[in-house]
């Protein structure tokens, strides 16, 4: 068993957090991944109104005994969010674990420290990590490049990220980005991470309610195959690289370059939402990391945080053992 300061602050077995994910982080994914040992997080704006976020918590309890949590993402909308609706709705329905992401998080944090719930930050900075803590969050997500989703402006990779999180941070942070195998775990307790979060891979799971033609593309797809989209409007989203992200990336290069509203058609999260449904990849927008380069099948939830943190272990205990030529040129001498 890896038991870390993030097992212990979850109550959760394994140290591996499902990422909040637009139209995925549902019930039924939510449970799986909680009885796997890991802890499985609801997204919040999945649901389209506080109320529905109620039902979908008294769901996932039906479906798992284990803690699991609620994303709460603070970025541009096309319909702005009640977002404190939200989060009463799961403060009220006795959550305790919360995911926040995006920008000016002060015044969710701040409520959700009064209300006794512990709260995971997601950060792509060390600047913003550091401002977080200072607001009170339990433990840090360092998001580094190789992301799915919203990685910031300042494209900083894990490597560098998680390194300079343990120079720099005095509270717990787990790794994020890149991750799909033991190898990522193991790394990311050596940068002094204590645990990781995982999306993409998840995604693909058995047990993930997207269309199989969405999971069949996951797997074929290759490190290469995601693309930035809204560089230009400084909201940059790391998404598969289909037809449509590659028509926005060409209007926001074109000469004079694209408005929001000129992309509003081809982004919007509506359309997104039917690529999972039906499966068509092209009818819209939908996020994937570069550790999609990393899959290579479909097992469950179970099944993957088993391997996970079995391969991790072996790679830990291998790493005790492992004599360096250093060690034996001084033993020489
Ligand atoms: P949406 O339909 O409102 O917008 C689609 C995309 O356009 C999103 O990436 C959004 O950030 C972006 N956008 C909207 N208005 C913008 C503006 N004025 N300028 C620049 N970019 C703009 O999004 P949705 O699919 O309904 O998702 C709701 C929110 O959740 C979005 O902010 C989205 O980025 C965010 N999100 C959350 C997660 C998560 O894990 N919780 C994952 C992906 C996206």
């Amino acid at each position: 068993m890896i038991s870390t300061a993030l097992t212990k602050l979850l109550g959760i077995r394994v140290p591996v957090v499902q990422g909040g994910m637009q139209w995925v982080g549902l019930p039924a994914l939510v449970a799986a991944v909680s009885n796997a040992g890991g802890l499985g997080i609801l997204t919040a704006l999945t649901q389209p109104s506080p109320e529905a976020l109620r039902q979908a918590i008294r769901e996932t309890r039906k479906l798992t005994n284990n803690n699991f949590g609620v994303n709460i993402t603070l970025l541009p909308t096309i319909n702005p969010p009640d977002y404190e609706g939200y989060a009463r709705a799961a403060v009220e329905e006795n959550v305790r674990i919360f995911e926040t992401a995006g920008n000016s998080p002060g015044k969710l944090i701040k409520f959700f420290k009064s209300q006794g719930c512990i709260v995971l930050h997601k950060c792509t900075t060390i600047r913003h990590a550091k401002s977080a803590a200072r607001m009170g969050v339990d433990i840090i997500s360092i998001d580094g490049l190789e992301c799915a989703g919203h990685p910031g402006e300042d494209d900083m990779g894990g490597l560098v990220l998680l390194a300079r999180a343990a120079q720099e941070l005095n509270i717990p942070y787990i790794a994020s980005g890149g991750i799909a195998d033991g190898r990522g775990l193991a790394a990311a307790l050596a940068f002094g991470a204590c645990g990781v979060n995982m999306a993409c891979f998840l995604i693909l799971c058995i047990d993930s309610p997207i269309h199989q033609n969405i999971k069949d593309k996951i797997v074929a797809g290759t490190e290469l195959d995601t693309i930035h989209i809204f560089r230009t409007l400084r909201n940059t989203s790391r998404v598969y690289r289909n037809k449509v992200a590659e028509e926005v990336v060409r209007l926001e290069n074109r000469p004079g370059g694209a408005k929001f509203e000129d992309l509003r058609e081809l982004v919007s999260g509506a359309r997104g939402r039917l690529a999972y449904e039906t499966g068509d990849s092209d009818a819209g927008i939908w996020t994937a990391g570069v550790a999609m380069g990393l899959i290579t099948d479909i097992p469950s939830c179970q099944e993957l945080i088993d391997r996970i943190e079995k391969d991790a272990e072996r790679i830990i205990d291998g790493l005790a053992r492992m004599k360096l030529p250093d060690d034996r040129d001084a033993t020489k001498a």
